[in-house]
């Protein structure tokens, strides 16, 4: 048996993954879309989610994949309508609208999914033992891109709300909350703010770890050329790497783990298993440094951004 399931902003992240990721899974069946402007092809096509709720009562599922900042009403829509809820990164805008929508699906005995599709890259739970085995002694991200080739157009990433530079990077904070054995917080952070955009196009971070390795990240989005999304680990004396979002590990320089990208079949496949078990997965690690991030920042200025 399949749940059926409806999807709410068909852009670049629907497209791309998680229509390919349904139609293949054989645990979900594309039922219906919400998108002002886009639909899917022989698929129940609705311009809002309320429209579609009303319309669809026997779609059990929504995956929500619209930009954070419009995530929040949706997502407490479909809870109130008796629906499962699966958010895309980051849930929310904010942390405290994430922990109204875990509260109301835990009252109404529903499922609430927040994905971070970093931590289904083929490399990551390589990393998480490896590091499981040594002493930590330093660990450095380094997560770059050109802004203007991965999210051409995309002006909300700019907004209050967008996250700019930590769009990107909440995906190393991702994979890194998963791969520590233990919690560390941010200490320091250094973000530069193009004049005339509302987030930043850099940031630098430091981390506390309480049993003192060196935690920091750095993160560049008008870097030209192939992507950079690395995490350096040094531990026990011997130094590996995490790269390319986390789909190869090398310790030592020879690969130990590699896979194909398999990332939004893993969230699927992970929904279904908590609609079986009737669990929610709600982890703010990732949405919390970026929100510390904010709060503790020191704000620089930067050159003005265009597209
Ligand atoms: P997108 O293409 O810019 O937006 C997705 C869709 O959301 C739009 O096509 C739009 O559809 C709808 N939408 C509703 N309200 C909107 C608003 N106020 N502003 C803009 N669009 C609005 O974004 P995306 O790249 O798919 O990203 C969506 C989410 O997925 C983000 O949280 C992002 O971090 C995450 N994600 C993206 C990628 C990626 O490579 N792009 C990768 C992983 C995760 P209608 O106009 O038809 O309503």
């Amino acid at each position: 048996m399949s749940y059926r399931i409806a999807l709410v902003g068909i852009g670049k992240i629907a497209r791309d993954q998680h229509i390919p990721a349904i139609a293949e899974s054989g645990e979900f069946e594309l039922a219906a879309t919400a998108s002002r402007s886009a639909s899917v092809e022989g698929v129940n096509a609705y311009r809002t989610l309320p429209e579609l709720l009303a319309a669809e009562p026997e779609v059990p599922c929504i995956s929500l994949c619209t930009p954070p900042q419009v995530r929040y009403a949706d997502a407490r829509a479909a809870l109130e309508a008796g629906r499962h809820v699966m958010l895309e990164k980051p849930p929310g805008a904010t942390l405290s609208e994430v922990h109204d929508l875990a509260a109301l699906a835990a009252s109404r005995g529903l499922t609430l999914f927040t994905t971070w599709h970093s931590r289904h890259a083929a490399a990551v739970s390589a990393a998480r033992s490896w590091l499981s085995e040594h002493e930590i002694d330093r660990i450095r991200i380094s997560w770059r891109e050109d802004v203007r080739h991965w999210h051409p157009g995309q002006d909300w990433v700019w907004e209050p709300g967008g996250l700019g530079v930590f769009d990107p990077g909440i995906n190393a904070l991702s994979v890194l909350t998963a791969i520590l054995p233990r919690r560390i917080h941010l200490a320091e952070a250094v973000l530069d703010f193009p004049e005339n955009r509302a987030t930043p196009v850099a940031a630098e971070l430091t981390f506390h770890d309480p049993r003192g390795a060196e935690v920091t990240a750095s993160f560049d989005w008008l870097h030209p050329g192939e992507p950079e999304w690395d995490i350096h680990l040094h531990a026990g004396g011997a130094e590996a790497v995490l790269r390319e979002g986390g789909a190869r590990f090398l310790v030592g320089g020879t690969e130990v783990a590699s896979g194909p990208d398999r990332e939004y079949p893993g969230l699927y496949a992970r929904f279904a298993e908590l609609l079986a078990a009737g669990e929610s997965e709600v982890d703010l690690a990732p949405l919390t440094h970026v929100a510390d991030a904010f709060t503790i920042g020191l704000r620089r200025s930067a050159p003005l951004f265009d597209w």
